[in-house]
């Protein structure tokens, strides 16, 4: 057995997030009957699979397949995707940016890894570090730092919203600007809560980032512009010196592995250089598939039109069935339904911590992740996130409504067993 570097380490030792993808793909492929409430992946919706299948054809049909098979493209991206994917942002959401704000990537999920560590890390003799206004947040970023103590974090205020609803705040009174902070980074919708950030959150935010000179990183895969999973309009605005990640995968093509980062061009020039080493270039398929839409407004009404609708009713529906089997037998809130693929379950005062709640539910064949690997970057203990737990309701109805009716009773069990 070779000894591993602590970089090797950090990155090749147990994390939440690898557990995440090897609980989900197992649940997929070697575990059929367990019910995945568990992983991120979008829904199989019959119009944006059609659409997907339609590009594929065309692509055979026109024989284009075979170059964009056949060609490395540069590390930054296809220079006319990079070209047309500008134009698309401008007609779009009037942002004003050239190809010189776009890099493409291989994930965002591999944007962020390389963001993060572009910006924070051992910066000559001081030791900067990554913001995260508003945990909850998204379990993807909390092992991507390379150095001990980069990241941290704000816990935000919480508020009751309407009976068994609640909605998280950023807390501008906990808020820290210390010198040290290189960037802030929030995903919008969250995930894991579906929480989406207020214009006036948003505008804090940015005259925060502003205010000390530092770059605010705004996380879009489930927003704006595509899938557009918002559901009170919120759109924000990309300016100089923000960072916005647009990622493919929750339009149906987390296969394709592409996501674009708008940014200023210093910053777009790093991540390709970066890119450049890490990768030589970016997978060219999802360019190649997305190209014609950027012309036309298919994609940008796939949100409103289909994609958004279908998560709407299917969040509904997991409400409706979880609301139907807690009813009053336990204190329980789900977060309000801003946005994303997910219902987030605060169980006040739940008698046993979300990860054994865990594998209580694993034990009965249902795959959930339990709330604590969403609170990452703090110095003090945090109860509240073990007492909750992200749910997507994602998978076909049946398995959904079996799956939430055991965590209902699972619960309920935990409760009976104190008392
Ligand atoms: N960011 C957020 C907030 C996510 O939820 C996810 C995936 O679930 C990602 C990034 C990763 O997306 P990608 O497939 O582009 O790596």
């Amino acid at each position: 057995q070779p000894t591993f570097s602590d970089i090797g380490l950090r990155l090749a030792g147990p994390s939440g997030i690898q557990e995440l993808m090897d609980d989900c793909g197992a649940a997929l492929t070697t575990h059929p009957d367990m019910r995945m409430l568990g992983g991120g992946q979008p829904a199989a919706i019959p119009a944006v699979q059609q659409l997907w299948r339609e590009r594929m054809h065309a692509m055979l049909d026109d024989g284009s397949i075979d170059r964009t098979l056949l060609n490395y493209d540069p590390p930054g991206g296809n220079p006319l995707f990079r070209e047309a994917f500008a134009a698309f942002l401008n007609r779009e959401c009037g942002w004003g940016v050239t190809h010189e704000n776009i890099a493409v990537m291989p994930s965002s999920q591999s944007a962020c890894f390389l963001l993060f560590n572009l910006l924070a890390g051992q910066t000559g003799a001081a030791r900067k570090r990554i913001l995260f206004p508003l945990l909850p947040e998204y379990i993807g970023y909390a092992n991507q730092a390379l150095a001990e103590g980069q990241f941290t974090a704000c816990l935000p205020r919480i508020s009751e919203t309407a009976p068994h609803e609640i909605k998280y705040h950023v807390d501008f009174d906990r808020l820290r600007m210390t010198p040290d902070i290189a960037a802030m980074c929030v995903s919008c919708p969250t995930n894991p809560t579906g929480n989406v950030l207020t214009q006036n959150e948003f505008e804090s935010l940015h005259a925060l980032a502003d205010a000390h000179g530092i770059p605010l990183i705004i996380d879009n895969a489930y927003g704006h512009p595509f899938p557009g999973v918002i559901h009170n309009g919120f759109q924000p605005r990309w300016q100089p010196g923000m960072i916005f990640s647009i990622s493919m995968s929750k339009v149906g093509l987390p296969g394709v592995r592409t996501a674009m980062i708008v940014a200023d061009p210093s910053i777009v020039k790093a991540l390709s250089n970066m890119n450049a080493i890490v990768s030589l270039a970016n997978g060219n398929l999802g360019q190649a598939l997305l190209m014609p839409l950027l012309k036309d407004d298919r994609l940008i009404k796939l949100g409103p039109e289909v994609i958004r609708p279908f998560y709407r009713e299917r969040s509904d529906f997991a409400k409706g069935v979880l609301s139907s089997a807690l009813g009053e037998r336990v204190p329980w809130a789900l977060h309000a339904q801003e946005g994303a693929f997910f219902l987030w379950l605060w169980v006040n005062g739940l008698p046993i911590p979300a990860s054994e709640l865990y594998h209580r539910l694993k034990g009965r064949k249902v795959l959930v992740i339990p709330g604590h690997y969403f609170a990452f970057g703090l110095e003090q203990e945090w109860r509240h996130p073990h007492e909750c737990l992200r749910l997507t309701y994602s998978q076909p109805q049946h398995i959904v409504q079996e799956g939430l009716e055991i965590i209902a009773d699972e619960i309920i069990r935990c409760f009976g067993a104190r008392t």
